[in-house]
């Protein structure tokens, strides 16, 4: 992998955290029609239902060092320093 200068790393994963904070927002709305449509018993609920799996993936698969590609897993947005290569993230 190239190296990338330190500034760009703190911005990528500024952008990073902002999708995975819409992405969670977006979750959350869904979570809510999930109630809302299981309690409506409409057939929506399955499709908000995988929805919800296909967005809990895709943001545990983007939630990445942009330096070296460490998954940071359960870590959240407090992260200062990559845990595996040491790169500042802000
Ligand atoms: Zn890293």
């Amino acid at each position: 992998m190239e190296p990338i200068d330190p500034e760009s790393v703190k911005t990528e994963f500024a952008k990073l955290v902002s999708t995975q904070k819409l992405v969670a927002i977006l979750m959350l709305v869904l979570g809510f029609a999930f109630i809302l449509s299981l309690f409506a018993a409409s057939d929506l609920a399955i499709l908000i239902f995988i929805a919800l799996i296909v967005l809990g993936v895709y943001s545990n698969l983007r939630w990445r060092c942009p330096e070296c590609g460490q998954w940071f897993g359960r870590r959240f947005f407090f992260l200062e320093n990559c845990p595996r290569c040491g790169v500042e993230l802000r």
